[in-house]
């Protein structure tokens, strides 16, 4: 298998309130808040990123919060229609206790290709599964408020649903270098060579009903991750070559991205491994404070005006006791 694509990078979604989607990942599902940032491409809105205790690659999940006002995710065909987390064996009873005592709606346990798994969506409505697994995982955040028997290990894996798995299956397979693993009714599995967390993909066929719509709740899109800039280059002259119609490269101050479509109508990014979090805040302070690019410093101000206050929960800090 190649090297040139290790996995899922991060995942990027829409939520509502910004201190609902901080107290809901870090409060309550027990992510590192990894980062504070805005969109880059829309100033006005933030940027939250979730992952584990470094934000290592596969662990990532983000989100812009575009306000609780705004449109609704419409779901089908051409998104990720679902996001799923490691959990350690046995900790499935746990999270449908707190999930329980939060009030919120659990579908399952279920079990899916010999593993067990539950479903329930976050409160912008995103569809979550916790998957039980020994599935190589990321590297635990030790302050959050799930103890580590129980706590989320990183991205699992990620659901495409499509209306024909064939073209979506080729590129993964031909251009993104994953391989067949598995397939369930009309659920079909693909591994990357990487063995860290991320690793897996799953293409859900749905042949029949609409697209989907991207809204609140909904994943805007899907990294996949590369070493390095020189790879990530090659990758984009080769699916440049193949008819796709590909971003420049550009710079996202953790990682440089490259964005296209997919043929079942996913948004995909091809996003480097370095530099990583740790760029522009320490290891120990992540997420404590509104970090922006240089080329938005300027504007800081004006920024932050516009931003809505979040209290960035105590727990977020490395040494503080949840
Ligand atoms: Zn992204």
């Amino acid at each position: 298998m190649g090297k040139k694509i290790l996995g899922i990078h991060h995942i990027t979604a829409l939520a509502g309130d910004p201190q609902e989607n901080f107290d809901f990942y870090a409060g309550f599902l027990g992510l590192r808040l990894l980062k504070k940032t805005v969109n880059y491409d829309d100033p006005q809105t933030y940027h939250f990123y979730y992952g584990d205790a470094e934000g290592s690659p596969g662990t990532v999940l983000t989100f812009f919060p575009v306000g609780a006002n705004s449109y609704r995710l419409s779901p089908g065909a051409g998104l990720v229609s679902a996001v799923s987390w490691s959990v350690p064996a046995g900790a499935l009873e746990y999270w449908i206790q707190r999930l329980g005592t939060h009030s919120i709606e659990v579908h399952g346990p279920f079990e899916r290709f010999g593993e067990r798994a539950v479903a329930f969506q976050d409160p912008d409505g995103l569809q979550l599964e916790l998957v039980e697994t020994a599935e190589v995982s990321g590297k635990l955040w030790e302050y959050g408020p799930v103890s580590r028997d129980y706590a989320i290990r990183g991205i699992y894996s990620a659901t495409l649903t499509v209306r024909n798995h064939q073209p979506t299956e080729q590129l993964l397979i031909g251009g993104l270098e994953l391989r067949p693993m598995a397939a369930e009714g009309n659920r079909r599995r693909y591994i990357s060579a990487s063995g860290g967390p991320g690793r897996l993909v799953d293409i859900l066929e749905q042949a029949e009903g609409r697209y989907g719509i991207v809204g609140l709740g909904a994943v805007h899109h899907i990294a996949w991750r590369t070493p390095d800039d020189r790879t990530q280059l090659e990758l984009r002259g080769t699916l440049e070559r193949e008819g796709y119609a590909l971003s420049p490269v550009l710079d996202r101050n953790y990682f440089r991205s490259v964005y296209f479509r997919e043929p079942g109508r996913i948004l995909f990014e091809i996003a480097t491994d370095p530099p990583g979090f740790m760029v522009d805040e320490p290891a120990d302070r992540l997420g404590t404070e509104l970090k922006l690019p240089r080329f938005l410093e300027a504007q800081r101000e004006t920024i932050e005006r516009f931003l809505e206050p979040v209290a960035v929960p105590e727990f977020n800090k490395s040494g503080a006791q949840p």
